[in-house]
């Protein structure tokens, strides 16, 4: 089984800070992580290995910097890997994402067939969960997402049956491979990486490619000029100011916030004639 897992390098955003001039992310301010969705889905396609047998190869689009995300992947026990990176996928948005990254796939494919690609269910930074089923459409394949659990692989009939976690509960799905899957955290817990794996990502280069290198590649649908996508405007949502603390006792606080509600919300009360 050849599994390729879609990694994406994005900035820690639990530590990260707004530029309160340009209301945009300040990526110096926070370390750049593997995104966590990613680790997950990495790590069980480590497992689905272990079970079953194949390759990992994971794949990220972004700048040369994303090397060290994909060295966390062959920590993580991911076995081979690549980079596509160039000046000409920069400010794609998730279409030109999926367009570049499908490129890459159909060339990886070419050198070796692919059974599964793995996504995570969406990047801590961009938020969007759009890249997977985007690729999935691209490929012609069916997209499985919120998978919270791979039940199994026929690999002789090329089938998987998985849990895919719903607002209303779970759904068991049965698709034919290959398919693609974005998956949830809960999936699995990711292990401590092995001694030997992290010998190995401390030495692992991935093959890097550039816009050069990818067969049959249309221009026009990567980094900013493929992308429909404007962002209109960007702002920090302003902070609540603080609570006002009532006393007294429950009748007298009643009367307080009926008080306030009179001074400071006129407009509720409009309709009765009372303001
Ligand atoms: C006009 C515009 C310009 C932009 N310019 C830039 C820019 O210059 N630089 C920049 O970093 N972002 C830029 N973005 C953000 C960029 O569009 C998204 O970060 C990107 O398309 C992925 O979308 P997402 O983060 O919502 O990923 P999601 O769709 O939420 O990601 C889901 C999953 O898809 C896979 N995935 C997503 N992105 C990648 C990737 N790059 N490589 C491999 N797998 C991936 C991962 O498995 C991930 O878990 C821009 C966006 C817009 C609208």
């Amino acid at each position: 089984m050849h599994i390729v897992v879609c990694v994406k390098q994005v900035p820690d955003t639990k530590i990260i800070k707004i530029n309160p001039k340009t209301n945009t992310l300040d990526r110096n301010s926070a370390p750049a992580i593997l995104n966590p969705y990613d680790a997950h889905a990495v790590e069980e396609a480590v497992r689905l290995k272990q079970r079953y047998g194949g390759k990992v190869t994971v794949l990220s689009m972004g700048p040369p910097q994303a090397v060290s995300a994909l060295k966390k992947c062959v920590e993580i026990g991911a076995d081979d890997g690549y980079l596509i990176s160039d000046r000409a996928f920069a400010g794609a948005d998730t279409l030109a994402t999926s367009y570049a990254l499908f490129k890459a796939l159909e060339q990886i494919a070419d050198k070796e067939p692919i059974d599964l690609i793995l996504c995570g269910k969406q990047a801590i930074d961009g938020d969007t969960g759009q890249v997977g089923p985007g690729i999935a459409r691209r490929l012609n394949i069916p997209p499985l997402t919120f998978v919270n659990k791979i039940e199994e692989i026929d690999v002789n009939h090329k089938t998987i049956t998985v849990h895919r976690k719903l607002e209303t509960g779970v759904q068991v799905v049965q698709s034919t491979l290959p398919c693609l899957l974005t998956v949830e955290k809960e999936i699995n817990e990711v292990s401590y990486s092995p001694l030997p794996n992290m010998i190995k990502a401390a030495r692992f280069q991935p093959t890097i490619w550039t816009v050069n290198d990818l067969a049959g590649v249309n221009r026009d649908q990567l980094g900013l000029k493929g992308s429909p996508t404007v962002v209109g405007k960007m702002f920090t949502p302003p902070k609540p100011s603080a609570g006002k603390k009532l006393e007294g006792s429950a009748d007298q606080q009643v009367r307080q916030v009926i008080d306030i509600l009179f001074k400071e919300k006129k407009e509720l009360f409009a309709w009765k004639g009372e303001a």
